[in-house]
């Protein structure tokens, strides 16, 4: 199986063999196709396996047909438990992105808050943030999560480990109803398992 097979675009193959990869890891052969199809998503996965093309590849062709006008307002938001994994995931974005008229943004905690205040006065399709971050621009009102079309939380038993179960639910309550939700976590213990059941909508499984 190759990555074309997984009914990836052109611009994202041109992107993925820039990579070197040549062939799709299990979870990026399941989950890819799923994705792209349009449907919810609950992904058991492990750090290194891949994961992170697993969704970032997908998202980014489901939203490369109509970039966001809009400053402030983003189509695809990406939570992350720790800055170091924010940073990771939309420098991802921005690889398998390049020959996308797409734009993304980071925002964690713990760095200035103008520089983000400014990037957010332009339009952004994927957000990549850390909750606490997020929910203080949506408190200043320099961020509109009204736009949020594809919601994923990666390492979600990470974010539940370090308590931002209260953050996750406020920033779900801001999103449009109807979205694209996914899933990724490495254990599914009974937590995990009350918020998949909230949050997501007859759910394809991928287990790696
Ligand atoms: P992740 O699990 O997303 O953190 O990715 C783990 C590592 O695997 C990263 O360094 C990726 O660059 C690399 N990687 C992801 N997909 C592939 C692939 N299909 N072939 C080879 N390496 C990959």
């Amino acid at each position: 199986i190759t990555f074309a097979d997984l009914g990836l675009a052109q611009a994202l193959l041109r992107a993925v063999a820039d990579t070197g990869y040549t062939i799709p890891t299990p979870i990026q052969a399941q989950a890819i196709p799923q994705v792209l199809q349009g449907g919810d998503l609950l992904a058991a996965a492990q750090t290194g396996t891949g994961k992170t093309a697993g969704f970032t590849l997908p998202l980014l062709q489901l939203l490369m047909d109509k970039p966001s006008r809009q400053p402030g307002k983003p189509r695809a938001l990406v939570l992350t438990p720790t800055r170091e994994l924010a940073a990771q995931v939309e420098e991802s974005v921005r690889e398998y992105g390049k020959h996308l008229p797409l734009k993304s943004m980071v925002m964690f905690g713990g760095v200035g808050i103008n520089p983000q205040i400014s990037a957010l006065k332009k339009p952004v399709d994927i957000l990549v943030a850390t909750p606490g971050r997020l929910l203080d621009h949506v408190s200043q009102r320099t961020l509109d999560l009204s736009a949020v079309e594809i919601l994923v939380l990666d390492e979600a038993d990470r974010m539940l480990d370090m308590g931002f179960i209260h953050d996750i639910r406020k920033v779900l309550a801001l999103l449009p109803a109807k979205r694209q939700n996914l899933l990724f976590s490495a254990t599914f213990s009974d937590e995990i398992k009350t918020l998949a059941d909230k949050l997501l909508n007859q759910p394809k499984l991928v287990e790696v």
